[in-house]
């Protein structure tokens, strides 16, 4: 197949304009503090920011009218916790059925292939699938940059997520600790100190807008405690504090985690975590399942952040997290789909309902209703990353929103509330329109600014060449099961 340049799959950058309404909505879910919901209303958007919510707004001659019949309206879901790049190395027979330490060790050794090119595309699969199942903003984990490639892979993906439309949050993710150190990653996928923490510099330096209405904000992400040292660990807290970003790493997603952090630093996880600074409102974590009691507290104590990721964690077995208990003890947490090799999608709609099922699950009819699930989705998940423009709908927030087709099949017999049939009915396939910024980047179910065929097209030439080139290095058959 002809390779062609990635900016052939960029169309004509999707609709714009400067007024945009949307008229006649059946619902629009604010999720504001009283929990506003409006029956036949309408939505304003100037630019990039909401003008107006309420009914029979009027359009003048330059406002574009966006029909809202039939259709539920709900502030974009918010993704805070991702592996863009484990798009291109799922469903591979040789990982499934295996727990994450040994997950980790097989994938490796096809990860050490990624290049610029897998990056841009594994990027654009992942955006796609999340603006298709109503998520607006993400956040991406990235800490793999192998020896001998390029090491811009962040700089690619904030391309991708420009050409899409995506509003974006970027982690600089690092590992220094190799195999022959004690950590679990080979020897050529790690970095030097030095050179990680002059990337995260200069990935601040040129791309961190702090903003309101900013579409990248940069993070530093050292990728979990077993694959960098302490070291780095208060460095880079220091480092992001110097210039007021946030940090994120993964935590307490294993027991052979808490085994090896209490073996190897005589401290459970989030101990170790805040003998090194690393907690407060400035700080979130992937997972944090393996919380106690007293952990779930000073979690809510200090205001730190937790990215959950329900679908990933029964995939690979790791348990169930606190999630209630987390926010009513005062931590900002929010919803994550996690990497996709660990989840198989990049779908926010089967988070919002596996995050709802799992928490009654755990705690009987105690657990989160349909309205709170939905909030952890879109208000928890801004809360998460740190904002305060995005997560719900009035005038003066980012236009960050989602058109639900409220006639589909799914939601037959289901109108009698919206929200509870949105998180408990439907699937991804009945998110209609998404907007992002103000920009639609969605429409009629498909992606108004890309090629959807072109980049399956690319992204399976691109993720087949990287299980061969692994399977020949290592002898490994990646297409048998274990
Ligand atoms: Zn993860």
């Amino acid at each position: 197949m002809v390779c062609l340049n990635y900016k052939d799959s960029v169309k004509n950058g999707g609709m714009s304009m400067s007024k945009l309404l949307i008229k006649n909505a059946d619902w629009v879910i604010t999720l504001d503090d009283r929990g506003t919901r409006y029956a036949n209303a309408d939505i304003l958007i100037e630019e990039n920011v909401i003008k107006e919510i309420g009914p029979n707004l009027a359009a003048d001659y330059d406002t574009q009218v966006l029909d809202g019949r039939g259709k539920v309206v709900i502030p974009g879901m918010v993704n805070t916790h991702h592996h863009f790049y484990q798009t291109l190395t799922r469903s591979i027979p040789a990982t499934q059925e295996i727990e994450l330490f040994d997950w980790l060790i097989k994938l490796y050794e096809i990860w050490r292939e990624l290049d610029e090119e897998a990056v841009y595309f594994g990027t654009l699969v992942a955006l796609g699938e999340l603006l298709k199942t109503g998520c607006t903003t993400t956040t991406d984990h990235h800490y793999v940059f192998p020896k001998g490639k390029s090491p811009h892979l962040i700089d690619v993906q904030i391309k991708a997520a420009q050409a899409i439309g995506m509003r974006f949050h970027p982690t600089r993710g690092s590992m220094s600790l190799s195999r022959k150190d004690g950590g679990l990653p080979p020897d050529d996928v790690v970095q030097t100190e030095e050179e990680i923490l002059a990337d995260s510099e200069r990935l601040i330096k040129t791309y961190h807008d702090p903003s309101r209405y900013a579409m990248v904000r940069i993070a530093l992400a050292p990728c979990s405690p077993f694959s960098v040292t302490g070291r780095l660990m208060k460095k880079t807290v220091a480092l992001a504090r110097k210039y007021g970003v946030h940090c994120h790493t993964h935590l307490a997603e294993t027991k052979d985690e808490e085994r090896f952090c209490l073996e190897k630093f005589g401290m459970r996880p989030f101990a170790y975590m805040k003998s090194l600074d690393w907690y407060g409102d400035d700080v979130w974590f992937a997972h944090s399942i393996h919380l106690n009691d007293e952990e779930i507290r000073e979690m809510g104590r200090t205001r730190s952040g937790v990215a959950h990721c329900p679908v990933s964690n029964l995939k690979l077995s790791s348990g169930i997290a606190r999630v209630k208990e987390l926010i009513d003890a005062g931590a900002r947490v929010g919803l994550a789909v996690d990497g996709s090799a660990s989840n198989d999608s990049s779908n926010m709609w089967a988070e919002l309902k596996t995050a709802y099922l799992l928490q009654k699950y755990t705690l009987g009819q105690q657990g989160l209703s349909a309205e709170e699930t939905l909030r952890l989705a879109c208000r928890g998940g801004a809360e998460a990353l740190g904002r305060d423009d995005i997560g719900y709908l009035a005038p003066g927030m980012a236009a960050d929103l989602v058109l639900i087709n409220f006639n589909d099949l799914a939601f037959a017999g289901a109108q009698h509330d919206p929200v509870a049939a949105i998180v408990t009915c439907g699937d991804s396939q009945v998110v209609d329109t998404t907007i992002v910024n103000g920009k639609v980047v969605v429409r009629h179910g498909r992606l108004v600014a890309l090629d959807e065929e072109f980049i399956v097209a690319e992204a399976n030439r691109i993720s087949a060449g990287l299980v061969a080139r692994a399977a020949q290095r290592t002898g490994i058959d990646y297409l048998q099961r274990n």
